[in-house]
């Protein structure tokens, strides 16, 4: 029989898959012997099953019963007891942490009779009515969909008509009026009365967590966080702790070390006499962590020990969340906190110098996405900007754009391509859409631990929350700070790493990162410009880089076609050119050229002349090349896409001869383009003459390449240098193709070589992108030194996407159906693409053991595909200049 239900006692921080982080977490903190309420998690597998069926699996009610009377037991209080009541919060927890995605019900086990013996059992009236107003307040909106506006406005009515502002004013007959208020507004939108039966809460708000998972909301965030979407979530129910008990109770959440930053210390927010989300929500402004210190000193060291234990017990920067209630304090949750890419970087080598965790571990840290982010630019520091006001720096980075209020002026400014800055009083899961599309999120409300400041962290997205200066005027739609007034559109710019935001639009510079891993580690200290955080920080990115290096089990090469970007590639520390695509060095000036090579006859004397013209350009594209890549290999594609490619659009130059005729006119040259255009037009261009088949059809293209390449490489060797070049063959499906253009090569080589008095290996490869090419591999091994996957067209061709239409036509519908979590042509589709891949080593290494084998596909840069690459036995990948320290990094996270 399944198990769908888990004690507290009984499980572990491994089990996340089954009992979601939140519940391994609180089974791992009971098992250290920690202060955590009793309770026990219901499983994903429920979940799944309740989604599945639409009901809950009738085991799951009996699990649930056995315990819950363990926990009862272990408290000696009962759920719905008259005198002494059990109350149970239930709670969402997924696999992955969803801030605020799904729901949560808090005071489970209240009704009319158990809120007398809760209030007996506090004695405090107050506290029981508040308790309980809230309870069906929260049951109804989560539970029931009653509108949250309702319960809202009838407080504020009650509140108005006491003549106060504040909840905290009303009294205990009050608040016993507006739970039945409540009560009522319960009835009239659900037509049946709020549930008094515990258990029957229980179980409805269980199964309203089950639903949450499938949100509009929850699905949108899996989406941008790549989470699948079958996973489900957990629900815990735990033991109620009270946090607004009064002046001795409190609650709160804190990092063991400074999430944004990776400085060691106490950060944290925490509110006295306040329950669950009033610290997150960010509607109250909440204290520091260190004032507890002075409020209530034995609870705050046990809260430094307790914090310094999960440190050290997760080796890892921790996040908790707590409440004391009257006095004593209970650890409601912990999880491997969330930071910002900085602070992953310093934490993993603080860790490392602490002796806590392994460089090995530290590389385990970061991610090839967060070093990505360190990247980007930052505000010119020596530009003159005009300080509106300033905030909390919540999550770093340099943020540009126009005002938007909401999520439709956000979304509508993203469809105009306009960059925008998403400005909120606080902001909720209903923003999420809003703070997708923004630049940065700036908030006037809220802390580090705000709602917008963990979701922008997790995003990697810029924000400055807190800015009290702020006034939202969402009527009127104005921002006004220090008497000056914006409007939705004006521009602002806000600094996540300080906290700034600046009217107007500032210049951005290069993060000394960027310089750092451009220039070299003291050109990197330098750009610091003393600033001790970010010299931290580049040190941190040098001994991780170094490290990856070091232990790297694949190499990283670069794709590109002209000097820069090889300069660039080489800088960024690529070993290597994995994909020249030489078509590029065809372009602009040079297209004449082409045209009078594709339009002249075959063997004709233009012909010759055309290509030698060509060659004599190509022949210095490849010596200056070469030369910045001395020492390092330089993969060179001969020709690749269709020819017509470098003529006249076919409908606008039959449009063009048409008018001609009708106004009686011939231009011969246009007649002439128009009859080749014609003839070179394909109804699938992707699937035609291309490739290896340009190579085969048209004498003398290839060779010209080859003769070029080949030549300057020759004179470099004469003169000294060092070029290693090679030759590589795109879209060959047969052996047959690569043998003949094989011989030509071989050809060439000797003769240039003899030509310049030099001897030179230059290997002769051919790219696998066809399907059949894989499938064959042991037979094409006979006649290619090497093999390049082209995962892109191998994408193309294995799905039968092409890559240059779907993806902005029905991959969204297809990302939102689950067809696939992202497009295949971004992350590589293991299960097809990759078996190909994987096949295609087999083969080809059964017939040449040692066979170099690269990647020069987009997916050769990105972090999940790359470790599958490693995993069939890839040597290399070739990605684009900026993606190689990502690449870098990511190659030296692969596992051993
Ligand atoms: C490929 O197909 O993966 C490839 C690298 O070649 P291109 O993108 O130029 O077709
Ligand atoms: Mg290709």
């Amino acid at each position: 029989m399944v198990k769908y239900v888990y004690s507290f006692l009984e499980g572990n921080k491994d089990m996340k898959d089954l009992l979601g982080g939140k519940g391994a977490n609180l089974a791992e903190m009971t098992s250290l012997g920690l202060p955590v309420p009793p309770g026990f998690t219901i499983t994903t597998d429920a979940c799944k099953e309740y989604l599945k069926r639409g009901e809950v699996p009738e085991t799951l009610t009996t699990e649930v019963t056995q315990a819950l009377r363990d926990v009862e037991r272990e408290i000696g209080r009962r759920l719905g007891d008259p005198d002494k009541p059990l109350l149970v919060s239930v709670r969402s927890g997924a696999k992955f942490s969803m801030p605020g995605m799904m729901e949560t019900v808090l005071n489970i086990g209240l009704n009319d009779e158990s809120v007398q013996g809760l209030a007996r059992m506090a004695g405090n009236d107050r506290f029981a009515w508040d308790s309980y107003r809230r309870l069906i307040q929260m049951f109804g909106k989560t539970v029931m969909d009653v509108d949250g506006d309702l319960f809202a406005n009838a407080l504020d009515q009650m509140k108005a008509d006491r003549g106060t502002t504040q909840d905290t004013d009303l009294t205990a007959d009050d608040l016993k009026e507006l739970t039945e208020t409540f009560k009522v507004i319960y009835r009239d939108a659900t037509g049946e009365d709020f549930p008094q039966d515990p258990r029957e809460q229980m179980d409805k708000a269980t199964e309203a967590v089950f639903r949450s998972w499938n949100t509009e909301r929850a699905a949108i965030y899996r989406r941008r966080e790549r989470i699948p979407n079958n996973l489900g979530t957990a629900v815990n129910i735990c033991t109620m702790v009270f946090g607004n008990m009064g002046e001795e109770s409190g609650t709160g959440v804190a990092f063991t070390r400074d999430p944004s930053t990776g400085k060691s210390g106490v950060y944290g927010d925490f509110l006295m006499n306040a329950q669950g989300e009033d610290v997150v929500a960010g509607i109250r402004n909440t204290l520091a962590l260190a004032d507890l210190e002075r409020i209530n000193k034995p609870v705050y060291d046990e809260l430094l020990g307790i914090m310094r234990t999960l440190e050290t017990h997760y080796q890892d920067l921790c996040d908790i969340e707590y409440t004391i209630e009257e006095g004593k304090l209970w650890m409601l949750q912990t999880r491997v906190g969330k930071r910002t890419a900085a602070a992953a970087f310093r934490v993993a080598t603080q860790l490392v110098d602490e002796k806590l965790i392994t460089s090995d571990q530290a590389v385990e840290r970061v991610t090839g996405e967060q070093l990505t982010q360190l990247m980007f630019p930052q505000f010119d520091t020596d530009s003159t900007k005009t300080l509106l006001t300033k905030g909390m720096a919540a999550s770093p980075g340099a943020a540009v754009g126009g005002i938007a209020f909401n999520n439709e002026q956000a979304e509508a400014a993203k469809a105009q391509g306009r960059p925008c800055i998403l400005v909120r009083r606080e902001t909720n899961p209903d923003d999420l859409a809003g703070m997708v599309v923004a630049e940065g999120v700036l908030t006037a409300r809220g802390g580090k631990t705000s709602h917008a400041a963990v979701v922008a962290r997790g995003m990697g997205k810029t924000c400055v929350c807190g800015a009290e200066a702020l006034e939202i005027d969402l009527e009127a739609g104005t921002l006004t700070v220090g008497g000056k007034v914006l409007k939705e559109g004006d521009t602002i710019a806000i600094d996540g790493s300080t906290g700034e935001v600046f009217d107007g639009d500032v210049p951005v510079s290069d993060s000394p990162v960027t310089t750092y891993l451009l220039k070299g580690l003291e050109a990197g200290l330098a750009a610091c410009n003393g600033d001790e955080d970010m010299t931290e920080l580049v040190t941190s990115v040098d001994r991780i880089l170094t490290y990856c290096d070091k232990s790297a089990k694949l190499r990283v090469r670069a794709n590109a076609d002209n000097p820069t970007d090889a300069q660039r590639a080489v800088d960024f520390g690529a070993s290597g050119i994995g994909l020249c695509r030489t078509e590029h060095m065809f372009l602009g000036a040079r297209r004449p050229l082409v045209e009078r090579a594709i339009l002249s006859e075959a063997g004709s004397q233009e012909r010759v002349e055309a290509l030698a013209e060509l060659g004599k350009l190509q022949r210095q594209d490849f010596k200056e090349m070469l030369q910045v890549l001395d020492g390092k290999p330089m993969t060179v594609r001969l020709i690749d896409p269709p020819l017509h490619e470098f003529l006249p659009d076919l409908t606008s130059l039959e449009v063009k001869v048409a008018l001609q005729h009708e106004r009686g006119e011939h231009n011969a040259d246009d007649e002439k383009m128009l009859a080749a255009v014609r003839k070179l037009h394909e109804a699938n261009p992707m699937l035609g003459l291309r490739g290896v088949r340009l190579g085969v059809w048209m004498p003398g293209l290839f060779a010209m390449q080859m003769h070029a390449l080949v030549g300057a490489a020759a004179e470099l060797k004469a003169a000294g240098g060092d070029p290693r070049p090679e030759i590589m063959v795109p879209l060959v499906g047969s052996n047959a193709e690569l043998a003949i253009i094989r011989r030509e090569a071989e050809e060439i080589i000797a003769e240039e070589l003899e030509a310049a008095g030099v001897e030179l290996d230059v290997p002769v490869g051919c790219m696998v992108e066809l399907p059949r090419a894989a499938m064959i591999a042991e037979s094409l091994a006979e006649e290619a030194d090497f093999f390049s996957y082209g995962t892109n067209d191998l994408t193309q061709t294995t799905w039968g996407f092409s890559r240059d239409d779907c993806e902005g036509v029905f991959f969204p519908h297809y990302i939102e159906a689950g067809i696939f979590g992202v497009s295949p042509f971004e992350s590589l589709d293991v299960h097809g693409v990759g078996r190909i891949v994987e096949e295609g080593v087999r083969r080809g290494r059964s017939a040449k053991p040692d066979m170099k084998m690269g990647v020069c596909g987009e997916h050769g840069g990105d972090p999940d595909s790359i470790h599958f690459f490693a995993s069939v036995g890839i040597d290399y990948v070739s990605c684009s200049p900026f993606r190689v320290p990502v690449a870098r990094l990511e190659v030296g996270r692969v596992e051993a």
